[in-house]
């Protein structure tokens, strides 16, 4: 089955809905209307796409809270279903009307009909998401048969953190999102995310205020220098994982290049799907992860952009040589193909034709 899939990476201003969403439809019509490239079947956008993520506090993001799938964000993308005629897949901030009602850091799935498929509610939560009284999903990870076109596709959800150990004090080994994905048969796993640059002010303890000010300033001069990227085709110079080494000292801040140490840093988050150190006969068929992140700059916490989209092929290294030679869990590995990534500070689209085998 063939898909077109389109990933929004925006900048949005913290508590600035309206200007937000109107902003981001403006920029689909830009490319789906005026540029005409071709519409995609599926349209993703990052976590708290619409009302920005760093709140500090409940009463902050209070007025921004929507009722489960009924809200403002998934009005958006209701809109935006019927007039592209595509699935728009949409981090929200729910609250639930449950008794005692509830704060969920969500994404809302809705169909081309406008009709919604699913509400999934971030499960491992982030430093961030306490801060304005977000609770945990009480029911963990999801897998659900997605009927696309009439055929069913087996579509996992996760939302930024979710990648992560739980609370960064599980055994990184324990893998529990990819390891849910991959056992439960998942062929399309799609996550909404605000995740950090390793170059974030906010986690550089070693800086003082001053110091840590300065830098922002300068990510923000450097990011209003560039434009909005549409990547609607794999350009070999643009993707090519030739920064493979890259660690978290050696990243520029470079906006409109993807940073290869947090993409190589997702791909070893999915290890159980880069099955050439694993069993021969895990992965029978290809999946593919579809990662939109957010960039800019909220207080001192700089995002770090690079949405991608990967296709765990399955492959395996045909020779010893070749597994000593491509052997490490990163972008170079022949059984994750990264089938196209944005800048690290630039609002673009992503738009990539995919095959589940
Ligand atoms: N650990 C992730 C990061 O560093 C999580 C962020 C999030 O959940 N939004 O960005």
């Amino acid at each position: 089955m063939k898909l077109r899939i389109a990933c929004l990476q925006l900048n949005p201003k913290l508590g600035e809905f309206e200007e937000n969403a109107n902003f981001a439809y403006s920029l689909l019509q830009e490319t789906f209307k005026e540029k005409q490239v071709k519409k995609p079947n599926l349209l993703v956008l990052p976590e708290l796409a619409l009302t920005g993520y760093n709140f500090q506090s409940q009463q902050w993001i209070e007025p921004f809270l929507e009722e489960t799938a009924k809200g403002a964000s998934t009005q958006w993308a209701q809109k935006v279903s019927r007039t592209w005629d595509c699935f728009t897949l949409i981090g929200y901030p729910e609250k639930s009307l449950e008794n005692p009602p509830r704060i969920y850091n969500s994404a809302v799935l809705v169909s081309p009909q406008g009709k919604v498929i699913n509400n999934y509610r971030k499960s491992f939560l982030y430093e961030a998401d306490e801060h304005w009284g977000c609770s945990e999903s009480s029911d963990r990870f999801q897998t659900i048969d997605l009927s696309i076109d009439g055929k069913i596709v087996k579509t996992s959800f996760g939302i930024c953190m979710d990648l992560n150990p739980y609370k960064f004090e599980a055994p990184f080994t324990d893998f529990e999102f990819s390891g849910h994905c991959l056992k439960t048969g998942a062929r399309l796993i799609l996550c909404p995310m605000a995740w950090l640059s390793p170059l974030s002010p906010s986690i550089k303890k070693d800086l003082s205020e001053i110091e840590k000010s300065r830098l922002e300033k300068l990510y923000l001069e450097k990011m209003d220098n560039v434009e909005f990227k549409l990547s609607n085709e794999l350009k070999k110079d643009e993707v090519l994982p030739t920064r493979i080494n890259e660690t978290l000292e050696t990243v520029n801040f470079e906006p409109s290049k993807p940073d290869y140490s947090n993409i190589n840093y997702w791909i070893l988050r999915f290890f159980p799907f880069l099955t050439h150190v694993y069993k021969r006969d895990v992965l029978k068929e290809n999946a593919v992860a579809v990662l939109c992140n957010r960039v800019g700059i909220e207080s001192d916490v700089l995002y770090g952009g690079s949405t991608t989209i990967l296709n765990f092929n399955g492959k395996l290294p045909a020779t010893q040589e070749e597994l000593e030679l491509y052997g490490q869990t990163n972008s170079l590995n022949p059984s994750v193909e990264v089938l196209g990534a944005l800048g690290m500070g630039q609002q673009g689209i992503l738009v990539r034709d995919i095959e589940l085998t």
